[in-house]
């Protein structure tokens, strides 16, 4: 995984999304003295059953920044996209590419924009959310650098920034690249524990067991081509 960068910025869906194992990589970062921010393009409040809206989106907002403090992030950003019927459109890569001329990333992590999870066929389907923001992501990435594409961003004072250099795409079927997750293994287990209330509803497991064994079993998947050590696995997409 390139290490010659200063700073990044992850661009999820929802809350939870950079928990389930990246959250280790960012921990590495951040103990490296490197800067990450997360941007939110939604608050996550359509994932809990039993709470409206209303209710679970400041709820699940202040669990992120939780999550995100534990790593070592402190810039944490929602862009009130809303959850569940996020559309990948012009809108959404403007919004995105402003994010990016604000923070001027060299790298850009995203999560899997891919139609399944695991290998197809046999994979689970990935929601409409995490494949919309993916691709937006990955098109963002050189809109931010272009000062024609959304001459608005411009006007309001966004230039241009061209120096994303890599975009790392997470839980991705086809890694190319990984960070070692052990300096952040138990930080990252901690990070998703902060999503408690999420998680409570999700699962009848035990809510340490579960986040222990996820985090476990999502870093360890790509030990067998990394030395047997727990990594973290991207797609990464050179610019
Ligand atoms: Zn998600």
């Amino acid at each position: 995984m390139p290490a010659d960068w200063q700073r990044a910025l992850a661009v999820v869906a929802h809350p939870d999304d950079l928990e389930y194992g990246c959250a280790a990589a960012v921990a590495g970062w951040t103990d490296q003295g490197k800067e990450v921010g997360y941007l939110l393009v939604t608050r996550g409040e359509a994932g809990i059953d039993t709470l409206d809206p209303a209710t679970c989106a400041p709820l699940r907002e202040r669990e992120q920044r939780e999550s995100a403090a534990i790593v070592g992030v402190t810039s944490v950003e929602f862009l009130d996209h809303r959850d569940g019927v996020v559309e990948y459109g012009l809108g959404l890569r403007r919004d995105i590419a402003a994010a990016i001329r604000r923070h001027r990333p060299e790298l850009v992590i995203t999560l899997n924009h891919r139609d399944t999870w695991g290998p197809e066929p046999g994979g689970f389907w990935n929601t409409p959310d995490h494949k919309a923001v993916g691709r937006a992501v990955l098109d963002a990435a050189a809109d931010a650098g272009n000062r024609w594409i959304f001459p608005e961003l411009t006007e309001q004072g966004l230039d241009p920034w061209n120096g994303v250099r890599w975009v790392a795409v997470a839980g991705s079927n086809l890694p190319t690249h990984a960070v070692d997750a052990g300096p952040g293994l138990e930080r990252a287990t901690r990070s998703l524990r902060a999503h408690r209330t999420y998680i409570e509803a999700l699962t009848d497991q035990d809510v340490d067991t579960y986040c222990r064994s996820f985090v476990a079993e999502s870093t360890g998947r790509a030990a067998a081509r990394f030395g047997g050590r727990p990594a973290v696995a991207f797609e990464v997409f050179p610019r």
